[in-house]
This record gives structure tokens, C-alpha cells and sequence, in this order.
């Protein structure tokens, strides 16, 4: 058990009046009421937040002739008529509760004259709690979780607090309750809550954020009034005498070491709730009602003043148990007056003992005005005029907030009404002067040296402590003092034992009584815990041999255990095994699923190329085979020339031998003559014989004549267009030169002619190739050994420039074969290049999409050809279109040489056809595939034919080629 700390107050070094000390001036704010009546005359008006203007009512102008002005009253803020009690409590209370918490003095007054709001301000009326309970409130909200157990803080009579431990305090608790004669009924407290309740709505509620959670708080609050001079206690505990009413008993003011001035055995009453507090206020308030009532008091000719007193001392370096040092208790108070009226005594109307109670009432205030304007004018003018705090107790009672620190506000409530208006500009004044006095501002209080967070970490020992003994079993709640607290309740309770009467021999006999029954009690109880001890003794050894039996059973199950937990770990290794096997088949299965991706595309693409070479093989094997049958026909065609040229040169031979045959009888015949002549003499010469005939086809003139063997023709003949008449004319001269012996005619008999082409074109030749517009055929040099076609075009047929060409070569040998009229001695070597061409482009060619374009440089370019052009080039080529059999249009290039010809013209000698023309190898497919459904097998026969089918053409398809 820790006893009491009996520490002195420190003395607070005297504040010393320097000029280094910070001073704020005091607020004065001010509040108005809104008016009872809305047709009353209004003459306050709110001009801004911090200013309102006064009017005269206009009876009082009437009165004085218009002496008053309007004026204007400024003060730190305005709150007109529709301010609410939380805007007020923001702003004027709040600082003072914060200032509280942090050790700082305060004192907050509302001054007005009667029935302007002063009351309402400070107390508030239900559902609109006033500055009181509210400040109330904010402060039990920060501080409540960390006061202290009651009685812990104990006020000393001198304005201070001491200090006790917690034992002691329990003690003296239970020693307030026994001797408690009346308890509370809990429907009064009850009672009491719920008129606080109507007061604050919990949104309203507000907290302070700076509260110091290693110090401890406890806070206490008195509630004195002041009538007429006189300090009553309205919490003193004192019956009131109904019958023969007493007046009360009024207190007397002490000054503490630290210059406070306080009421002398001022009940100060702790309280741990807003709700007690609001109590212990409505007891006062209630008191003063009664007492007001009863000695025919007019209420508002007292002043009230409630002081909240909040003592606060830090915890220990443990964080466990506030520290035993009176020097460290912190103590700081908030008064909260409501001043009497400010009204003068005249408007009163009272009489006898109550007028001298109103000048009474109007002299304290008259006091505080004074003392405000002389310390107003120390402060301005540094004179050091005695303020008269003495002459009234409530000028006295705060006299240190003005001498030495403190916070002071005033709220000066007015009510707008006429009837109030002169009392109002004396208040205006009042209120001016005293926010221009400066108060000294309060120091901060002292640091302690200990740790911060003692408390927090206390706490959270003690959570794992218990926490911990849950676990074990033990107890949960350490509540030591719980436990200490029922003991002692139950112990018989001490009877009063103060010794008034030297012959009082009843005290002394009960108490010992009372102690003797104490100590049976106690052996009593030391007995029952020997007992207790042993049964729990006795209970822990059966216990031990249990726990031993267990432990041997907690073994095996251990070493069981331990084995389980081997395989788990065996198991464990091997799942660890198996899930790594797993990750890596995943990640192989991951990549043999992208290498077949892979190949899958690669198969595709391939697929791909293989069907487009398929469709390319198609498409060659169709052209092969088309070729194929073609050249067939030619062949046949060739055979078919071949046979009737050897039948025809067969024909011709047998002739050839006929006619020398016949040549050679007649000369023998005429050698036979001479000879039987001379022989003979005079005979006649025998019958020539008959000329052997031509065979009827060689007489046939529809026949057309193949070739001409002879480059050299006579002049003549040359300018016969036609070779056909040429042979016959040969023919002809033949038949006659064979009638003639003479051999040295300048024409070749037709067996020479004969024999002379056969050396030149040997019959074998014509099984060589002969397709026209092919590139094997373009280049060739003319020379022996070429089909009857090839040499046509080598040989060339004159026409005149602008002339059409031949359209078919069978036609073109049939006859129209021309020799040029120039040997082509000049032409220059094609592998020489630089050959100059004639480019003929009839106009009415259309350009086709052929990927494959002559570009030939050096060109001139023609649509009619011309003199000029030709005489400057060595080559030439017309382009012409025409319709194939197909229905595409087909572009032939039709090259020859330039030649000039004897006259001074030009003649061009065709020698290569190449030929350009677009196939369509889809038109068909697509044709068919617009049509009816189809299987995959007409697909495939589509495919197949699509090359042949290029041939054919669409509708569609000529429309395009043709626009
Ligand atoms: P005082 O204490 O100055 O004599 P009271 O506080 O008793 O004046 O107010 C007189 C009446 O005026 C009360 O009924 C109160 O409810 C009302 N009153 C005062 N101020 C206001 C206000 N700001 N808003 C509403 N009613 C008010
Ligand atoms: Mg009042």
C-alpha cells in the first residue's frame, strides 16, 4: 500500500508585469438575440461579421429632438440572429476547452442586459444546448479514457489538488459511500441524463486532438453565485430548512500561492462524465431557483459562475500508475459566468431591499467597468493606477485572469428591442473598451521528461499478459482492485468515529466492536485460505501425477508424431519431386506444341505451293497436249504437201526422162536417117514420136505452186505478182528449149531446177518445227534446211507499207510470195544491235494487260507508216490485234527489214511473226462454280480443265477485255 503523497502546491514564480510577456486582448464577441415580436421595432442591425449599428427608436428621437445618431460598434465577430449554438461553441468556447486541456486558464462571461440571451448563451435551452454543456461534453470526449479512478485527484482547501494512490483512493471511496446518507435514486440520475441528452445530438459532438494519453485527468467542477455581494456555494451539500428558512451561508474569497483567487470551502465535486457534470450543474441550478424563490430573489440580479477545474498529472516510466508528485499535477480551470443584467436600477422598479440589491447588482458591474477602463489605461498609457478588483467579489473572483494570465472572452448578448436601446449603447460602450484590454497570454505547460507513449505501451503489456494467462488458463481480468474492493465491501462498515465529547463512551465502544468483528472476520477468512491452501495443495500433487501420466502418454504420442511428421516430410520431398517432373513435361508439352505449330504452318505453306505447282503442272500438261494436238495436225498437213510435192516431182522426172528419152530416139531416129540416107539415099524421114504429155496435175493451174527455187527471174516476169504465172511461163519456155538442141539457152531446164531445190531442201526438213510466233523460229538465220513455212517467211513478200498483213501464213504461201527487189547485201548483223525500227502502232490497237511489252529503243514510233520513217530505219514491226479462235484478242508483232529499193522507195521484208496474247485460265471454273451446287469431284474436274477452258472465253471475261 503506497501512501498518500502530501505535496505543497508549488508555488507559480509571480508573474512579473514586463513588457516581454505575449498579451492577446480580450475577445469580445457579440450575439444577437433574435427579437420576441417580429412587428417590435428592431434597432440593432448587423452591418458585417465584426460589426453592428445601433439606431434610436423613434420615440426616443421625438424625445431628445433628434440628438441621436446612428453608431457603430465593432468586435472580433458579430452572430446575428440565425447563429446557431454549435457556430457560437466553434468559435468562442472550443479555443477555451482546447486551452483547458493544455493547462491554460480561461474565462468566458456573458454580459447584457436582462431577457437579451446571456442564460441562453450560456446554458441553452433543450435541443439547443448552450456553451456550457457543450464545453462539457468536448471535454469528457477527449479526456475519457484517461482519467483517473475518483478520489486519485483530491482537492486540497487551498485551491489545489493532491495526489493518493489508488489503494487510498478505493479506501476513501468506500468510505464517501458508507457515509453517503442519501444514494442516489437511479430515476433522478436518470432524469438528469436525459435532459443533457436533449442538449447535445452526438453529430454535435466534438474532440479534442491534442490530448497527452500518458498523463491521468480528473475533473471537478463548483458552482458559486453571487447576490448582492455575497458568494453563495450552490453545491454545498447543506438541508434546506423549509419551516424556519436560514439565509444561506456566503463564502469568502482566498487568494492561492499562485496569486488564484478562490472561494473558500467551495464544494468542488468530481465528476467522470458529461452527464454528472450536467448533474451536479442542474443541482446547482436548482438550489438557486429555490433559494431565489424562497428569499424573493429576482434571478437575474445574481451573477452564476461554474468552474470546471481539471487537475492532470503524468503516468510513470512503467506507464502503469500516475506519478506520486504533487509538483507534477497540472491543475487548470475554465470559469463560465453568466452575469447578472446590466440594466440601471430605474428601469427595475424596485423597491426597498430590492433596489439596493439592483445598485448592489449594478455597482459589481459599474466595478468591472472600472477596473476595465483603469487597466485599459495602465496598459495604453503604462500608469500604474490601482485597479479596484476589491470593491466587488466577481471583479475580485478573476482578478488574477487580468493581473496575471488567463484567456478571457465576453459575449455581450443583445436584444434588438427599443425598449432595451439605452441600456444597449451603455453596454456597446462597455463591451468597446474591454476588447482593448490586454490579457497576458498562459504559458505551455511543462514537459516531462518520460518517454511518450507510456501508456499505449502499457496497455498493450497488459493485453498480452492477459491474453497470455487466457491461453495458460489462468485469469483473465487482473482485477486486483475488484476483488480488494468486494472484500472490503463486505467487511462491516466503520461506524463515525470522530471524538467530540470527552465523555463519549459510545464511539469508542462501537468501533471497537466493529474491529473486533473485523478480526474475526479476517481469521476467519485466514483459515479458510490455510484450508483452501491444502485442498489446493493436495488438488496440485493429485494434479502432478496426472500431469506426469499425461506426459508420458504426450510422449509417446510426441515420438508418434514425430515418426508421422518424418513420412509427411518423405511425402512432402516426393510431391516437391513429382511437381518439378510436372513443370518440366508442362514445359515440354509447351514446346512440342509450338514445334507442331510450326510444322503445321510449314505444312500448310507447302500445301499451298504444292497445289499452286499442281495447278502450273496442269496447266502445262493441257498446253503440251494442245500443242501437241496441233502440231499433229500440222505434221499431217506437211505429210499431206510432201506426198503431192513427190508425186508432183516424180511426175515431173518421168516427164524430165520421157522427153530425153524422147530427145535421144529422135536423134537417134535422125542418126538412123542419115545413116539409111547414105545408105540409101532419099528416104523420107520418119514420123517424129509423140511428145510424152504432162501429167494432168501438173497441168492443173487450181493447184498452187509451193515455192520458186529461182531468186534471179527475168525482169519481165519479175513484175508478175504471181509465181504461179512465173512456172507456167517456165514451164512453157521448158517445153520449147527442149525442142531446141541447144544447150546454152540462159534458162535452167526444170530438171535442173529441180535438182537445184532438192539440194536446197531436203524432204526430212519437214519434220522440223515449224510453229510460228515461237522465240526458236524469231532469231533464226535464214538457212537451207527450213519447212516451206519458215523459208516463206524468211523470204518475205513485199506489200506496200500501210497495207494489212497476211492474216495466215497457209495463205500467204498459197500465193502471194514476192522477192525483194534488193539482194539484203547491207543489213547489218543482228547480233550488232543497234538497228533503228519502225514501231508501226495502228491507232485502233487497244493496250492489253500482257506482262511481257516490246520495248524497243531507238524506235520511231508510228500509227501510218511513211517514207521518212522508213528511211531512216533498218527495221520494222506492226503490231496488229486481231480475234483468236479463243475470243481474246491476240497481238502479233510483225517484224521485217527495211530494204531500198531500186526506184528510191522502201520495201519491207517480213521475216518474224511473234505473237501476244492473255489467257484466262479461272473464267470457266468460276463460271461453273456460280452455277448449282457442286460435290468435290466437279471440283476436281473444274481444276483440271481450267487451263483447256482459258481458251474458251466467258461472257464476262470478253466484256472486260473489251470495254
Ligand atoms: P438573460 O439571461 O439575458 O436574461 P435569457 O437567456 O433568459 O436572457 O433569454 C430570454 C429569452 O430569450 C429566453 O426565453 C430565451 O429562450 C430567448 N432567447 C435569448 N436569446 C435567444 C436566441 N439567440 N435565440 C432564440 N431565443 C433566444
Ligand atoms: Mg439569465
Amino acid at each position: 500500500m503506497q501512501r498518500a503523497w502530501k505535496g505543497k502546491t508549488p508555488r507559480r514564480p509571480a508573474l512579473k508585469k514586463t513588457n516581454n510577456v505575449e498579451k492577446d486582448p480580450v475577445g469580445v464577441y457579440c450575439r444577437i438575440r433574435p427579437l420576441g415580436a417580429e412587428d417590435e421595432e428592431c434597432c440593432v442591425e448587423m452591418i458585417s461579421s465584426s460589426t453592428i449599428q445601433l439606431h434610436a427608436p423613434d420615440g426616443l428621437k421625438a424625445n431628445r429632438n433628434g440628438e441621436y445618431k446612428e453608431t457603430q460598434y465593432s468586435f472580433t465577430k458579430v452572430f446575428g440572429i440565425n447563429t446557431g449554438q454549435m457556430e457560437l461553441f466553434e468559435d468562442v468556447a472550443r479555443p477555451l476547452v482546447e486551452d483547458l486541456i493544455q493547462c491554460k486558464n480561461g474565462l468566458l462571461f456573458t454580459y447584457g442586459v436582462t431577457g437579451s440571451g446571456k442564460t441562453y448563451t450560456m446554458t441553452g435551452s433543450p435541443g439547443e444546448g448552450g456553451l456550457l454543456p457543450r464545453s462539457l461534453d468536448m471535454l469528457f470526449n477527449s479526456i475519457g479514457p484517461f482519467q483517473a479512478k475518483r478520489f486519485v485527484f483530491k482537492p486540497d482547501d487551498k485551491n489545489g489538488i493532491d495526489i493518493q494512490s489508488q489503494v487510498d483512493a478505493l479506501l476513501e471511496r468506500q468510505k464517501r459511500d458508507s457515509q453517503q446518507s442519501v444514494p442516489k435514486t437511479p430515476s433522478s440520475r436518470q432524469k438528469a441524463d436525459l435532459e443533457f441528452a436533449d442538449m447535445i445530438t452526438p453529430e454535435e459532438s466534438r474532440k479534442s486532438k491534442n490530448i497527452d494519453e500518458d498523463c491521468s485527468y480528473s475533473v471537478f467542477v463548483s458552482y458559486v453565485e453571487i447576490y448582492n455581494n455575497y458568494i453563495y456555494d450552490l453545491l454545498e451539500d447543506a438541508q434546506f430548512d423549509s419551516v424556519r428558512p436560514k439565509p444561506p451561508q456566503s463564502r469568502i474569497l482566498r487568494e492561492d500561492q499562485n496569486h488564484n483567487m478562490y472561494v473558500a470551502g467551495c464544494t468542488e465535486v468530481e465528476v467522470k462524465s458529461t452527464e454528472e457534470a450536467f448533474e451536479v450543474f442542474w443541482k446547482g441550478q436548482k438550489k438557486r431557483r429555490i433559494a431565489n424563490t424562497q428569499l424573493n430573489r429576482e434571478s437575474s440580479r445574481s451573477h452564476s459562475v461554474f468552474t470546471v477545474k481539471l487537475a492532470q498529472a503524468p503516468l510513470d516510466a512503467d506507464g502503469d500508475y500516475i506519478l506520486q508528485d504533487k509538483n507534477q499535477v497540472n491543475v487548470s480551470q475554465l470559469c463560465l459566468v453568466d452575469l447578472a443584467g446590466s440594466e440601471r436600477t430605474s428601469r427595475t422598479r424596485a423597491e426597498g431591499s430590492r433596489l439596493r440589491e439592483a445598485g448592489n447588482i449594478n455597482q459589481s458591474l459599474m466595478t468591472l467597468r472600472t477596473c476595465m477602463e483603469i487597466l485599459r489605461e495602465n496598459q495604453m498609457c503604462g500608469t500604474n493606477k490601482m485597479v479596484p478588483y476589491r470593491d466587488s467579489k466577481v471583479t475580485h473572483l478573476f482578478k488574477n485572469y487580468f493581473d496575471g494570465e488567463g484567456k478571457v472572452k465576453m459575449i455581450v448578448c443583445v436584444n434588438p428591442k427599443a425598449d432595451d436601446y439605452e441600456e444597449t449603447v451603455l453596454v456597446m460602450r462597455f463591451a468597446e473598451m474591454t476588447q482593448e484590454v490586454e490579457v497576458a497570454r498562459p504559458v505551455d505547460r511543462p514537459i516531462y521528461h518520460l518517454a511518450a507513449g507510456r501508456r499505449h505501451r502499457n496497455q498493450a503489456f497488459k493485453d498480452e499478459l492477459s491474453r497470455r494467462l487466457e491461453e495458460r488458463g489462468g485469469p483473465v481480468n487482473g482485477g486486483d482492485s475488484a476483488l480488494m474492493n468486494q472484500l472490503i465491501e463486505s467487511l462491516p462498515a466503520l461506524p463515525p468515529c470522530e471524538l467530540v465529547d470527552p465523555t463519549d463512551d459510545q464511539t469508542l465502544p462501537r468501533l471497537i466492536e466493529v474491529l473486533e468483528q473485523r478480526h474475526r472476520i479476517r481469521q476467519m477468512m485466514t483459515e479458510q485460505v490455510t484450508h483452501t491452501a491444502n485442498k489446493v495443495k493436495f488438488m496440485l500433487q493429485q494434479f502432478d501425477s496426472q500431469m506426469s501420466s499425461k506426459d508420458t502418454f504426450v510422449h509417446d504420442q510426441q515420438s508418434k508424431l514425430n515418426e508421422k511428421e518424418k513420412v509427411i516430410l518423405n511425402q512432402k520431398t516426393e510431391i516437391e519431386r513429382l511437381e518439378k517432373k510436372s513443370k518440366t513435361l508442362e514445359y515440354k508439352i509447351d514446346i512440342l506444341q509450338k514445334t507442331t505449330e510450326m510444322y503445321e504452318q510449314d505444312k500448310r505453306s507447302l500445301q499451298q505451293e504444292l497445289e499452286g505447282q499442281e495447278q502450273m503442272l496442269q496447266k502445262e500438261l493441257s498446253e503440251r497436249r494442245r500443242m501437241e494436238q496441233r502440231m499433229q495436225g500440222v505434221v499431217t498437213d506437211t505429210k499431206l504437201k510432201w506426198e503431192k510435192e513427190c508425186e508432183r516431182r516424180v511426175n515431173a522426172k518421168q516427164l524430165e526422162m520421157q522427153n530425153k528419152l524422147w530427145v535421144k530416139d529422135e536423134k537417134l531416129k535422125q542418126l538412123k536417117a542419115i545413116v539409111t540416107e547414105n545408105s540409101s539415099g532419099g528416104s523420107f524421114p520418119p514420123e517424129p514420136p509423140k511428145k510424152p504429155e504432162r501429167p494432168s496435175r501438173e497441168r492443173d493451174h487450181t493447184m498452187p505452186q509451193k515455192r520458186s527455187a529461182s531468186p534471179t527471174a527475168l525482169p519481165g516476169f519479175n513484175q508478175t505478182p504471181l509465181g504461179q504465172n512465173r512456172v507456167n511461163v517456165r514451164t512453157f519456155q521448158d517445153h520449147y528449149c527442149t525442142s531446141t538442141p541447144s544447150t546454152s539457152s540462159p534458162y535452167p531446164s526444170v530438171a535442173s531446177c529441180i535438182s537445184e531445190w532438192e539440194q536446197k531442201f531436203p524432204i526430212d526438213s519437214g519434220s522440223q518445227s515449224r510453229l510460228h510466233g515461237t522465240p526458236q523460229n524469231q532469231n533464226r538465220t535464214p538457212a537451207p534446211g527450213y519447212s516451206t513455212n519458215s523459208v516463206d517467211r524468211r523470204r518475205g513478200q513485199r506489200w506496200a507499207p500501210d497495207t494489212e498483213a497476211p492474216t495466215n501464213d497457209l495463205d500467204r504461201n498459197a500465193g502471194t510470195r514476192t522477192v525483194p527487189p534488193v539482194r539484203p547485201t547491207h543489213r547489218r548483223s543482228r547480233s550488232a544491235g543497234g538497228e533503228k525500227w519502225v514501231d508501226h502502232k495502228p491507232a485502233s490497237n487497244l493496250e492489253l494487260d500482257t506482262v511481257m511489252q516490246p520495248i524497243i529503243p531507238n524506235a520511231i514510233k508510228v500509227s501510218t507508216p511513211n517514207e521518212k520513217a522508213l528511211s531512216k530505219c533498218h527495221k520494222y514491226v506492226l503490231r496488229h490485234q486481231e480475234l483468236a479462235s479463243d475470243g481474246e484478242i491476240e497481238t502479233k508483232l510483225i517484224k521485217g527489214d527495211v530494204f531500198k529499193t531500186r526506184g528510191g522507195g522502201q520495201a519491207v521484208q517480213f521475216t518474224d511473226i511473234e505473237t501476244l496474247k492473255q489467257e484466262c485460265p479461272t473464267a470457266p471454273s468460276r463460271k461453273r462454280r456460280s452455277g448449282s451446287d457442286e460435290g468435290p469431284a466437279q471440283t476436281e474436274d473444274i481444276e483440271n480443265r481450267a487451263p483447256v477452258g482459258g481458251t474458251s472465253s466467258s461472257n464476262g471475261y470478253q466484256k472486260r477485255r473489251r470495254p
